[in-house]
């Protein structure tokens, strides 16, 4: 029975990358070995670490300003190394405090920097993206998490700010064309909208980096894999691989506006049938309902049970919503098909019918 994937991440993949990628687990390219098992020295391995640095720098027209690089660690250890790297002691770094990941980039800053959080949506469970605060000119950099994967808000809206942005971008890169220029780093671990989890993308204007005045580990500074363009030590030369096939099949499927539209329309498919639905209910200010993660309750909770299996019967997964909003949560990446969604408001309509 076909699945469909709503996991908020890891997760879904397109069906010809996962092809690729498992043909290339056993022959890579009939050279006899697989690509987990060759250098990550050797002419295979750098050839599609150029390529996949070329695929970003194409998709976001990035220019030579900005180093590309695939790092470990996750977003989470890039919380601390944005403030490592590009913030002194004194520097001051802005927050918006948008949700559970800003809220632990924040707790990491601290460590390194002065922080001083601009606007926060804390008291209202997040549910919603805080607008009209004013970034003070003294900032070192303002941090933004663009797009809040357990609580369903997006950033769309970008603030206007004379100091550079920094922004985790884990859940909604690639989804939606940027205005690249108004960022100083952006940062995203795979998992989500770009491959599979043991990778991280980080984009990354050269003249911020080296700025911070310590002294830092090796593997901690930005400037080392810059110089060693991501192979100071062994890179992870599958998730690398498989990213790169998920981007190339975004560059193919028209790149990222013609992202934005697609999932624009599935966004709007499901977020009609959830104000439609008076079973449902959804838990974010309308204005700022992310196109990726739509999060939604059941007026009477006891009915959570009951609809989850119906939409296990129907092959969906991944619907339960994180344990902080309770109910639901449809994650929609670029690799999911509007017909999955569709199946979805389905469902919900079955259940009305014998729920409402
Ligand atoms: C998933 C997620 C993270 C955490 O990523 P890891 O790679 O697991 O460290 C951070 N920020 C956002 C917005 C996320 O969605």
């Amino acid at each position: 029975m076909k699945k469909h994937n709503f996991f908020a991440g890891p997760a879904i993949l397109p069906e010809e990358v996962k092809k690729q990628a498992s043909e290339a687990a056993l022959d890579y390219q009939g050279i006899g070995l697989s690509l987990m098992e060759i250098s990550h020295r050797g002419k295979e391995f750098v050839a599609i670490l150029e390529k996949t640095e070329q695929t970003v720098r194409e998709l976001l027209g990035l220019s030579d300003d900005y180093a590309v690089l695939f790092l470990t660690g996750g977003a989470s250890t890039q919380f601390f190394m944005t403030a490592m790297n590009l913030a002194s002691d004194n520097d001051t770094i802005g927050f918006v405090d948008t949700g559970s990941w800003s809220k632990k980039a924040i707790k990491e800053a601290r460590n390194f920097c002065q922080v001083d959080v601009l606007a926060s949506s804390a008291d209202s469970n997040y549910n919603y993206i805080p607008k009209n605060y004013s970034v003070p000119d003294k900032l070192k950099y303002l941090h933004l998490t663009s797009n809040n994967t357990i609580f369903g808000t997006q950033t769309k809206i970008w603030p206007d700010s004379s100091c550079p942005i920094v922004c985790d971008m884990s859940s909604d890169i690639f989804s939606r064309p940027l205005p690249v220029e108004k960022f100083g780093l952006i940062y995203a671990g795979a998992q989500k909208n770009v491959g599979p989890a043991g990778v991280t993308l980080v984009i990354v204007k050269k003249d911020l980096v080296n700025k911070s005045g310590r002294n830092l580990p090796t593997m901690l500074n930005y400037q080392t894999h810059i110089d060693k363009d991501s192979s100071f030590n062994t890179p992870p030369v599958f998730p690398i691989y498989v990213s790169m096939l998920t981007m190339q099949w975004v560059l193919k499927n028209g790149g990222l506006q013609a992202m934005k539209s697609r999932n624009d329309a599935k966004a709007e498919v499901l977020y009609n049938e959830i104000d439609r639905n008076g079973l449902f209910k959804g838990t974010t200010a309308p204005e700022d309902r992310s196109p990726m993660n739509a999060t939604f309750v059941l007026e009477n909770p006891e009915l959570e049970e009951a609809f989850l299996e119906i939409c296990t019967e129907a092959g969906i997964v991944g619907l339960k919503g994180h344990r902080s909003v309770g109910g639901f949560r449809a994650s929609m990446y670029n690799a999911i098909e509007l017909e999955s969604v569709q199946l979805l408001v389905d469902v919900m309509k079955s259940f009305e019918q014998k729920n409402g």
